[in-house]
This record gives C-alpha cells, structure tokens and sequence, in this order.
C-alpha cells in the first residue's frame, strides 16, 4: 500500500457482496494490510440480504471471524447491513459477549434499519452512519429516526461513489456533497450545520483513533 496519500486512512475486510473465501490466506493478507498505519478499521463487513450474493450462512461466517479480527487487531468496524438487522444484531450480542463490549466498538454506515434496530445499536456503542439517503423525498422515516438520534451518534458520510444527495441523486457521488448531509441533518435537528459538522468530525476523530494532525484549525 501507497504512503503517497498520508491524509487518507482506509479500511480492510471482505464486503458481504463480496463472491471470495474467507480462507486462512485472506485472514492473513488482512492482516498484513492493517499492518499499515493509514489503516484504522475493518470494513466494510456485515450482512447484505437485499442484495444476496453470497449465500447468508457464509455472510454470517465471515462476518464473525472478520469481528474477531477486529478484536485481535484492536481495530473499530465499518458495518455493511441491509436487509439484514436482526441477524447482524444477534451477532454482534455475541461477539460481545464473548469478547468485551468496548467502548467505541464501530459504526453502522449508511443505516437503513428501523428505530428499534438503533437504538439496539446504539446501545451496544456503535455509531450510525447517515448518507445522502436522507435527502431523498421518500426517507422520511429514516429523518424522523435521526431527529431523535444525538449528535454525539452520528457520523456523515458519503458512500461514494453511491447515495449522492438530492441535488445531484442519480449522480457520482463524491466527498464534497457529505455538505448537504450535514445540511438535512441540521434542519431536521434544528441545530446549525457547524455544530453537525463539529460533531461529526469529533465522533469520527475518537472511532477511528485519528489523532489532531489530520484537522486543520
Ligand atoms: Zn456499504
């Protein structure tokens, strides 16, 4: 891996639309590769029961060894989750369970769940990724539950080069437009877009254990 871009950090893991073994070879390549200092999780990995392109006894398997390697690796994860709630949960009561809740333990991106599933997660520590997918005319649902979601919960994101706010929906996405995320989320908290972004920008600093050389004052 490159050091050409020392500002950019990254995340390894084996997606669950990902059509590959998770064999003792690839545990070990993934952890050579977060070896890496720009690497600060693992991610993406999860469940993905909309999409299905792995059979969901095998997502299961994968997602459970690649937490364990988070464990092992003292990493955070970047949850992959659709369609796929209860069992991710389940899951991840185990892995807790048998490993020790940690205090920042990872974030669920791009959340599409329902609120009870956030809450449940939220307890557990995580924190909830929200996307351009807030801005889109029918996510009402998804705006009513991160009105009641703290600050201190969020994350901003874009999933690019998917998801791109309603402005440009349909688009490329691309790192700017996380603008108009934190604009929606404003609104919708009626609180004003710097406190969404100096919230964030914090959450993001103490997940993914960034120290303050990346944030210019
Ligand atoms: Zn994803």
């Amino acid at each position: 891996m490159s050091t050409q871009f020392t500002l950019v950090s990254a995340a390894v893991g084996i997606h669950p639309n990902e059509d590959l073994d998770l064999d003792k070879s690839t545990l070990q390549k993934l952890r050579t590769l977060s070896n890496h200092p720009n690497v600060v999780a693992i991610g993406e990995i999860g469940l993905d029961y909309f999409r299905n392109i792995t059979p969901p006894d095998k997502q299961k398997h994968r997602f459970r060894v690649q937490l364990d390697l988070a464990s092992e690796l003292g990493l955070p994860v970047i949850v992959h989750c659709r369609d796929a709630y209860e069992d991710a949960i389940n899951i991840i009561s185990e892995w807790q369970s048998s490993m020790g809740s940690k205090s920042n333990p990872g974030v669920f991106h791009s959340f599409s769940g329902l609120e009870t599933h956030m809450n449940t997660i939220v307890d557990k520590g995580f924190y909830i990724g929200v996307t351009g997918s807030i801005t889109f005319n029918k996510s009402y649902n998804l705006r009513d539950i991160v009105s009641g979601l703290p600050l201190t919960k969020i994350l901003i994101e874009t999933d690019a080069p998917f998801l791109s706010p309603q402005p440009n929906r349909g688009k490329r996405n691309e790192p700017a437009f996380v603008r108009w995320v934190a604009d929606k989320i404003a609104e919708i908290k009626s609180v004003t877009v710097d406190e969404v972004a100096n919230s964030s920008t914090h959450n993001a600093l103490t997940l993914f254990d960034w120290n303050n050389q990346y944030v210019q004052t």
